[in-house]
């Protein structure tokens, strides 16, 4: 069993890295601060790794502050790496050097899209979230999971599953769900931190970004727009404009869901979501992304509104 072979990891190692993905969500933070908590009960010297900042609406859960952004020269080499939600060395952004200069390094994921690009890799796209493989790792490593890890854990399987709406919700899902309400979770509690706790200047670029929105294909592809401007007219940052392709998703008839999203540094960012029938990783593939069946994503170095026609061509080809 691969948990085996971790554990034999593990075993030789104390000088530990947890590195979580660029534009980091709650699957990939809460799995790195469960995992760092469950290895520090060890005895682990864990050091967390980030490269952009955590989300405001995650940082209620215990040691947000802990993810480090740089690499230091005396924090380069360690005893073992984790990747934990990473689909692509990329997607651990300047930490991807971690895997050049270390030898020891493990990538637990649930993306279908993952290269396995680990010495030792734990891919699993039947779960929900990366969470969910960390509970398991945890639960066999016969490690108690205190407050903090429960919530870590619950954060990242709510965030992934749509507050267990999405197809990806399961019934081991739930079951596992159940046990962190068991150790000390409370739902509300999370729910209220995540989802009900938008700041003004948010609420107001909602409203901007929902009056971008655009149907094509007889109301079967949407499409949402956020720029720089957006941001700077609301007085937003650039952290408070996740999550706003649901709205694109949700109107009555749209099967596929496209944001383009103008980044810092020019390029757009694209979010895919589906209802039912579409493959958004096969979509994301085609411009160098990936991602699951109903949600991947892709970054494209051009214009907004060249992204949106060339990437328009390729869904429309998918119906
Ligand atoms: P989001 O649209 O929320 O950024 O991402 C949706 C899903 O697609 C997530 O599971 C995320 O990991 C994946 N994803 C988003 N952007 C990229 C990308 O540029 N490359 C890859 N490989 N996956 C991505
Ligand atoms: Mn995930």
């Amino acid at each position: 069993m691969l948990n085996n072979n971790i554990k034999e990891l593990l075993k030789n190692s104390k000088k530990i890295a947890l590195v979580g993905h660029i534009m980091p969500d709650g699957d990939t933070t809460g799995s790195c601060l469960a995992l760092a908590y469950a290895l520090e009960s060890l005895g682990k010297d864990v050091f967390l790794f980030c490269q952009d900042d955590i989300p405001d609406n995650l940082c209620f859960l215990e040691g947000c502050e802990k993810f480090n952004n740089e690499l230091t020269p005396d924090n380069k080499y360690f005893d073992l790496i984790f990747a934990l939600d990473c689909s692509d060395p990329e997607r651990l952004g300047i930490f991807k050097k971690l895997l050049e200069l270390n030898e020891q390094t493990i990538n637990i994921d649930h993306h279908v899209s993952n290269t396995e690009f680990a010495s030792l890799n734990w891919v699993d796209p039947n779960a929900a979230a990366t969470c969910e493989l960390i509970y398991e790792l945890i639960e066999s490593l016969n490690i108690h999971i205190d407050i903090n890890i429960a919530n870590a854990l619950y954060t990242g399987i709510s965030t992934d599953t749509g507050n267990f709406s999405y197809s990806n919700t399961t019934s081991k899902t739930h079951s596992i769900a159940a046990q962190l309400l068991t150790l000390g979770v409370k739902p509300e509690e999370i729910s209220n931190n995540l989802y009900r706790n938008n700041s003004l200047e948010r609420v107001k670029l909602i409203a901007r970004v929902i009056d971008t929105i655009e149907l094509y294909k007889h109301g079967q592809i949407s499409t949402i727009e956020i720029t720089k401007d957006m941001l700077t007219k609301v007085g937003a940052d650039e952290k408070e404009s996740s999550g706003m392709v649901g709205y694109a998703k949700d109107i009555k008839g749209v099967e596929l869901a496209l944001l383009f999203k103008e980044q810092e540094d020019g390029q757009i960012k694209v979010s895919m979501r589906s209802k039912n029938i579409i493959d958004c990783n096969k979509l994301a593939n085609i411009f160098g992304g990936g991602g699951h069946a109903r949600a991947a994503g892709c970054t494209i170095n051009s214009s907004l509104y060249d992204a949106k026609i060339i990437v328009l061509e390729e869904a429309k080809k998918l119906f």
